[in-house]
C-alpha cells in the first residue's frame, strides 16, 4: 500500500463543510485503518474495478486506491461532498470517477470492465433495495465479481442466515442461492461520525458462477414471497394463492405441505420454484 498523500477526513469535513446529515444516511468512517481493512475484505481491490455508492468525504474511497483498484467509479448524491472528492480524483490522476447523482438511478455498472467489485458504506435507508438489485440482474452471472458491503448488523443477519433461524428469510435465499455471503467484519457504534444507534457488519459477498441449484428467478421471488409473507403459516396454506393444487405441488419437490418456510433450506425453495413453474 503507498502512503495517503491526503489530509486527515476531519480536516476534508471541516474544509468542506460536510457536517453529517442523517437525512442521507450520514454516518462517515473517519478511521484510515479500517477503511483499509474493509478495502481488503475479499483480498483487497488491486487490478480491479469498483463502484463505490456514497463515498461521502472519501475514507474508503482513498483506501480502494491506496490499496491499488485499477479504477473507481464513486456515485455520491450530496453535492457537498464532490469538491473533497475531486481532490482525491487529483492525488490518484486517472483512477477515479466521480459522479453526482442518486445510486438508485442505476446504470453505473455497465461503466466498468471485469473484474468488478462493488464497496459501499451504504446509507441504511437504500441498502436492501439496491442489494436486492444487484442480486437479481437480468442474467447470470451479474457484472459484479463481488461486493464488500456496510448494513446494520441485523441486516448483515438476515443476508447470512441459516435455515431455522429467525433472521431465515427471502433476502437470506436471495443472497445464498447464487453467491458465497459471509459477514467479514462488525462495526460498533462507536467506530461512526455520528455514531449510529445500532451496531454494524460489513457482508461480502461473491457471485457464484453458476446458481446453486436450478430455479427460474421469478418464480423462486414469487415462492418466497409468498411464503414468507406469512412465515408462521404452514406451506400448504402460504403457497395456495400461487396455484389450487399448492398442496400436491409442494409435495412434488419433496417438502411436506405442513412445513413452515423458515424451516426450508435453499435447495428446498428451488424445487419449490421448479415445482411451482407455470
Ligand atoms: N462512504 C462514506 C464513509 O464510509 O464514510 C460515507 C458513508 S455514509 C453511511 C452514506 C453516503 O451515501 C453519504 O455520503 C450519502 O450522502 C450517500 N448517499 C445517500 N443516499 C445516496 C444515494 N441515493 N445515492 C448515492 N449516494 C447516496
Amino acid at each position: 500500500m503507498t502512503p495517503d498523500p491526503l489530509p486527515p477526513l476531519r480536516q476534508v469535513i471541516a474544509a468542506h463543510g460536510l457536517a453529517p446529515r442523517r437525512s442521507l444516511g450520514q454516518n462517515f468512517l473517519l478511521d484510515l485503518n479500517l477503511t483499509a481493512k474493509i478495502a481488503r475484505i475479499g483480498g483487497g481491490p488491486a487490478g480491479m474495478d469498483l463502484l463505490e455508492v456514497g463515498p461521502g468525504p472519501g475514507g474508503l474511497t482513498r483506501a480502494l486506491l491506496a490499496e491499488g483498484a485499477r479504477r473507481v467509479l464513486a456515485v455520491e448524491k450530496d453535492a457537498r461532498a464532490i469538491p473533497a472528492l475531486a481532490e482525491i480524483a487529483a492525488a490518484y490522476p486517472g483512477r477515479l470517477e466521480v459522479v453526482e447523482g442518486d445510486a438508485l438511478d442505476g446504470g453505473h455498472l455497465g461503466r466498468l470492465d471485469p473484474p468488478i467489485r462493488i464497496a459501499a458504506n451504504l446509507p441504511y435507508n437504500i441498502g436492501t433495495e439496491l442489494l436486492v438489485r444487484w442480486l437479481t440482474p437480468p442474467a447470470w452471472p451479474p457484472a459484479w465479481r463481488d461486493m464488500t458491503l456496510m448494513f446494520q448488523r441485523e441486516v448483515a443477519d438476515r443476508i447470512t442466515a441459516a435455515p431455522g433461524s429467525k433472521s431465515y428469510g427471502r433476502l437470506a435465499i436471495l443472497a445464498q442461492w447464487r453467491s458465497e455471503a459471509r459477514i467479514a467484519l462488525t462495526l460498533p457504534p462507536e467506530a461512526f461520525t455520528p455514531p449510529p444507534k445500532v451496531r454494524s457488519a460489513v457482508v461480502h459477498v461473491v457471485a457464484l458462477d453458476a446458481p446453486r441449484f436450478p430455479a427460474d428467478p421469478g418464480v423462486l421471488q414469487r415462492v418466497t414471497a409468498a411464503a414468507f409473507g406469512q412465515r408462521r403459516k404452514m406451506l400448504r396454506q402460504s403457497l395456495k394463492p400461487l396455484a389450487p393444487d399448492a398442496e400436491d405441488r409442494i409435495r412434488a419437490a419433496g417438502i411436506a405441505p405442513t412445513q413452515r418456510a423458515e424451516t426450508v433450506s435453499v435447495e428446498g425453495f428451488c424445487a419449490l420454484a421448479r415445482a411451482f413453474a407455470p
